[in-house]
Parts: structure tokens; C-alpha cells; sequence
């Protein structure tokens, strides 16, 4: 929601300033959907707000819930008619968004079907704030949650090259007066723009940050993620140091296993070699997902289980997290706004 622009509605309407905190608590507290159940307001003002100040900046256009696990997809159309998805999980016991911060993406990740959509255009910080608005509204219709906990990016696009909506998005989810949503349980997930990191630690220093990192070989990441070209690994080493000398917080990297492609003994060891190579990389975790290889498929267990094995005989922080809402096509580098 625009909400700017309801305040400035409130002030040239020359209405009291509690209409204003009536609107908050009607759309960020008790997650309207529509203006006409905010009974607090005058009627008047909320048929004007109904016609010309929608509370969501697109239209759902689908929800797809999964039969696997607590996860739903929403297909959202936006006002050029552009679509994007956006993921609603349940991994523990709290609900989690993740949320798309691009129409498609420029970086062509192998294995990613929203790389291979190209880039259509950037979302606005209302439409990626707003992937949360529906999703609060949607746990407390359905009797689910009071609340979203979490919010992630790493839904469609790469956050960082869409940097100052993704910033001001994550700055107004965790405005006490909008959703409230605690900036340490929001996450930044980027495949390695190693130039905005330092930025990053300045804008969003509570934020968690997580590195699509999924292989330590130069030559080989640079198939699995043509971006390694531009800013290979060890300018992520540098940017990475810099980052944690600044904020001190806990990095995670991601490693989505691949049998055959990053899943072999070489590629432990480099990744454990890599991540020794940077300073205070006691501050490193590695979190390991079974690649989705296509619809219900995905890298036996087995080989993501050795390759932890290997990692923690290393030595290294690691943890196998669980892939969710394969079914719908909602898990990591599946989304691709599917009709
Ligand atoms: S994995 Fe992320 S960065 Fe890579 S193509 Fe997909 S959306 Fe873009």
C-alpha cells in the first residue's frame, strides 16, 4: 500500500490525524483486504480510498497451496500486467514470506527457472512490501497466524541489482508502525554482487545475508552462475571480509547440491578451503539444500547427507535445510510466474 499517499489524502481532506492511525490499524494490524471492513472510517472516505487507493499494488491472480508441505504460491499480476510469484512457508513454527524483488532476471543461473525468463523490470518497494500485506492478510483470513515472522529475499530476481527499493522495502516491513516485522528476521539473499556488500552493511546492518555461492571453483561457478564472471570468488572473499568486519553478523552460504555437478569430494574441499581462506570465517555457515532437478525430483538425500559429512570432518558450520513447496514449484529456483 501506498501509504504515503493516504496520508497526504488525510491532509488535504483536512481530516483528524487519527483517521490515520485508524487506517494502520486497520490495514497493517488487522490485515484488511479491502477498505470497505475498515468500519472505523466514514464512509465517504472509504469509497474514495476503495476507487482510487488500493490497498495492494497488484491482483492475486492465483494461489496454489502445496500437498507436501506448509507452503502456498501466489501468482501476482501487477498493474502493467506483468506477472511475478511469491512463496508463503511454514519451515518451523512460524510463517516466513519470500518474496520477489525483480520481474525475471539478468543473471541466467543454470539452474534457475526464473533466469531462464530473462529481465523484464525492476519492482517497485510497494510491490515487493506489499508480496507481505497479501500474505499477513491471507494467515489471518485463513486462521493460520496473528502474524508473518520472517521475510526472505530470494524469490524472483536478484535483490542487490534492484538495491534502493529493496532497501527501502526491507525499511518499511520493519517499521514498528507497518507490519513490525524485526529486521534481523529479514534476509538479503544475493548470488554474489560483491559491490553492493559494503553499502549493504551500512543501509541494513541488523538483516541477515545469505550468498548463493553453490560452488567454490571459479571455472566451474562460472557455468553454474555466469555472474562469477564479473565478480568471482575472490573478490567475494574480499567483499565478504569487508562485510563482516563491519557488522560482525553470521553469514549464511547457500550450496544447492547438484549429484554429479558440485556434489563430488573436490568440491568439498574447495569449498572448505575457500571459506578457511577468509578472515573470522567462524562467522561462515553453510546451508545445504537438494538441488530441484524438476518437478517432485531432486538430489538424492544420500549424497547431500555425505556432503555435509565431509564438510563437518573439515570442520565447517553446516546444516542440511529442507526444501519446501517442490510440488507447487515454490522452492528455490523454481519460480517463474507459471500461469
Ligand atoms: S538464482 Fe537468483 S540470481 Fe540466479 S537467475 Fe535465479 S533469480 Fe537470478
Amino acid at each position: 500500500m501506498n501509504f504515503e499517499a493516504v496520508k497526504q489524502l488525510i491532509k488535504e481532506e483536512g481530516l483528524p490525524s487519527f483517521r490515520l492511525t485508524q487506517v494502520r490499524e486497520a490495514v497493517y494490524k488487522r490485515g484488511i483486504s479491502s477498505w470497505k471492513e475498515a468500519s472505523s472510517l466514514p464512509e465517504a472516505l472509504r469509497e474514495k480510498l476503495e476507487k482510487e487507493y488500493p490497498i495492494l499494488s497488484f491482483k492475486v491472480s492465483k494461489i496454489v497451496c502445496s500437498h507436501q508441505d506448509r507452503t502456498a504460491k501466489a501468482l501476482l499480476t501487477l498493474k502493467d500486467g506483468l506477472q511475478i510469484e511469491t512463496v508463503l512457508l511454514k519451515p518451523q513454527d512460524s510463517w516466513s514470506v519470500c518474496v520477489s524483488s525483480q520481474v525475471g532476471c539478468a543473471l541466467h543461473c543454470s539452474f534457475c527457472s526464473t533466469g531462464k525468463m530473462g529481465f523484464k523490470r525492476d519492482l517497485t518497494a510497494e510491490e515487493i512490501a506489499d508480496q507481505v500485506l497479501f500474505w499477513f492478510q491471507y494467515v489471518r483470513k485463513e486462521k493460520l497466524a496473528e502474524r508473518i515472522s520472517s521475510v526472505v529475499f530470494m524469490g524472483m530476481g536478484e535483490p542487490l541489482l534492484n538495491y534502493v527499493q529493496v532497501v527501502e522495502a526491507a525499511r518499511n516491513l520493519s517499521n514498528p508502525d507497518y507490519l513490525n516485522i524485526g529486521a534481523r528476521h529479514i534476509s538479503v539473499s544475493t548470488s554474489g554482487i560483491a559491490d553492493k556488500l559494503h553499502k549493504l552493511a551500512i543501509d541494513l546492518p541488523q538483516a541477515n545475508l545469505a550468498i548463493s555461492l553453490h560452488n567454490a571453483d571459479n571455472a566451474e561457478r562460472s557455468k553454474l552462475m555466469p555472474v562469477n564472471r564479473k565478480f568471482d570468488l575472490d573478490d567475494l572473499k574480499d567483499a565478504l571480509e569487508e562485510y563482516i568486519a563491519m557488522t560482525g553478523r553470521q553469514v549464511f552460504l547457500e550450496y544447492s547440491v547438484l549429484e554429479n555437478v558440485n556434489s563430488r569430494p573436490e568440491h568439498v574441499r574447495k569449498l572448505a578451503d575457500w571459506i578457511y581462506s577468509i578472515k573470522d570465517n567462524y562467522l561462515l555457515h553453510v546451508n545445504l539444500i537438494a538441488c530441484n532437478l524438476g518437478r517432485g525430483e531432486k538430489t538424492p538425500e544420500r549424497v547431500v547427507k555425505d556432503f555435509a559429512s565431509g564438510l563437518k570432518a573439515m570442520g565447517i558450520g553446516v546444516t542440511i535445510r529442507k526444501s519446501m513447496g517442490n510440488d507447487i514449484l515454490a522452492a528455490c529456483g523454481q519460480l517463474a510466474a507459471h500461469k
